[in-house]
């Protein structure tokens, strides 16, 4: 039959097609620029793919990809250490189950927003694809800013939130997990409220749980490690290493923290770390002990690193952590995080790699900046999957009733890191962009999930 929705026509592909069905997104999701970022930076290189399976226009996959299967907005009503009552917004976006099970993390922020959550849940449908795990995409949070809230204030929020949020997860239908602002204490709230609600003990109905209580080894540290994995693949790819080499690192919560300890493993010398308030430089090399007393035993900010270290270290107020020369790049604070003119002094100063710990931490124009220049670039999708991945392992654990080792799990997590950049690495090559991960991790991520869709029918 010749197809009748397609963007092929005589063998010719439209790009038109991909125009419109972006200004649709636009229209449909007003306002939500986060969103439309993400949909608009898989959409830009699909345009191979869906020349060569015309199948996938015809039963509208990107448009039913692009309209969350389920999405969640509620009332987080809770009460402070004074007894004053605030009320916050919940949300969680079930995007797509053609793979497996929901699965992403929850955000904890006041930023966060409808807009937001679903860029991060259709990053994730292709991020867990990319895993090869049987993981479906999804994502929740709240505005809820934990900053300054004591631990009996954040245990009430996380009971309030999973007293809405318990009807629509499970272990075979949603499995929600940790993102900013959300780490073992409130997954350890979150998940005593579920099992006081249900009368079930389903460890596989969250994932970043305590190690004595069905969590994974390596979990912790799997998103930082596994996106530092990822850099040595892309660099061995190039006959290089992280060996010797200067690294920056933004932010300083989980992803940031184990990421500069697995690139200190590998030899290299992480320079920086930040917060929201400002950056520091460490130039003999970042004090891993010291930085996680400050940030995981205190919840301390950086700047009290840099008094605490001394002479090496300078804390620098305000942006800026980008102007800091570097070989290796690695973004691990937020969204948008570093822009075009940060990514042209990195150029500048020559950096060689940059791969995303965050999720979409770089702009748009900053990628194309960072291509152009011949940098190796990986996007979040393929080179931050390495934590979902690792609660996808600890699904399977939880499901068989198992406990693995520490370096059993590391070794699971270091075999998939190889296998995605092989998957896209290979995906670029074969569709004539070689080095593009961007467009390889797109391709490859989006056509395992399209191909589950035309097997699952019109759902
Ligand atoms: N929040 C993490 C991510 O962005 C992990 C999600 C999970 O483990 O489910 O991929």
């Amino acid at each position: 039959a010749t197809p009748q929705n397609g963007a092929v026509r005589n063998g010719a592909f439209d790009d038109r097609v991909i125009e419109k069905l972006y200004a649709e997104v636009l229209r449909r999701n007003h306002g939500e620029s986060e969103f439309h970022q993400a949909v608009r930076e898989v959409l830009e290189t699909l345009g191979p793919l869906l020349h060569a399976r015309p199948e996938f226009m015809d039963a509208r996959v990107v448009e039913r990809l692009c309209e969350p299967e389920r999405q969640l907005i509620f009332r987080v009503p809770w009460s402070d250490d004074k007894g004053d009552i605030h009320v916050n917004r919940g949300f969680r976006v079930e995007f797509s189950s053609s793979l497996g099970p929901y699965k992403g993390g929850l955000r904890f922020h006041p930023s966060v927003n409808l807009g937001i959550v679903k860029f991060l849940g259709f990053e994730q449908i292709f991020k867990n694809a990319l895993t090869g795990m049987p993981i479906g995409g999804g994502k929740g949070g709240a505005d809820f800013d934990p900053k300054g809230r004591s631990d009996a204030e954040v245990m009430r929020f996380c009971q309030s939130f999973m007293t809405e949020l318990h009807r629509h997860i499970g272990e075979y239908t949603d499995v929600p997990a940790g993102d900013i602002g959300v780490g073992g204490r409130e997954i350890g709230y979150l998940f005593g409220q579920y099992k006081r609600i249900t009368n079930r003990y389903e460890s596989g109905v969250l994932t970043g749980k305590g190690l004595g209580w069905g969590g994974a080894q390596a979990r912790t540290e799997a998103t930082g490690y596994g996106c530092v994995m990822f850099t040595a693949e892309m660099l061995r790819a190039r006959g290089e290493s992280l060996e010797g080499r200067r690294v920056a690192v933004s932010g300083s919560g989980n992803v940031a923290i184990y990421a500069i300890e697995k690139a200190q493993q590998l030899g290299a010398t992480v320079v920086t770390c930040s917060d929201s308030s400002g950056y520091v430089v460490d130039d003999k090399g970042i004090d891993l002990a010291l930085l996680k007393e400050i940030k995981e035993a205190g919840r301390g900010r950086v700047s009290e690193y840099a008094e605490r270290r001394g002479v090496h270290a300078q804390f620098v107020a305000g942006r800026g952590v980008w102007n800091v020369t570097c070989d290796v790049a690695l973004p691990c604070a937020t969204q948008n995080e570093l822009d075009e003119d940060d990514a042209r002094t990195l150029v500048a100063n020559g950096v060689r790699a940059v791969a995303e710990g965050a999720n979409m931490p770089t702009t748009p124009g900053a990628v194309k900046v960072f291509q152009e220049a011949g940098v190796a670039f990986a996007p979040g999708k393929a080179a931050n999957a390495g934590g979902v991945a690792t609660s996808a392992l600890e699904m399977q654990q939880n499901a068989s009733r198992d406990s693995w080792t520490f370096a059993h799990t590391e070794e699971r997590l270091e075999e998939i890191m190889r296998h995605i950049h092989e998957a896209c690495y290979t995906t670029a090559e074969r569709y004539g962009v070689p080095g593009n991960y961007v467009v390889g991790a797109n391709i490859a991520g989006f056509e395992l999930v399209a191909d589950a869709m035309l097997a699952q029918g019109l759902i």
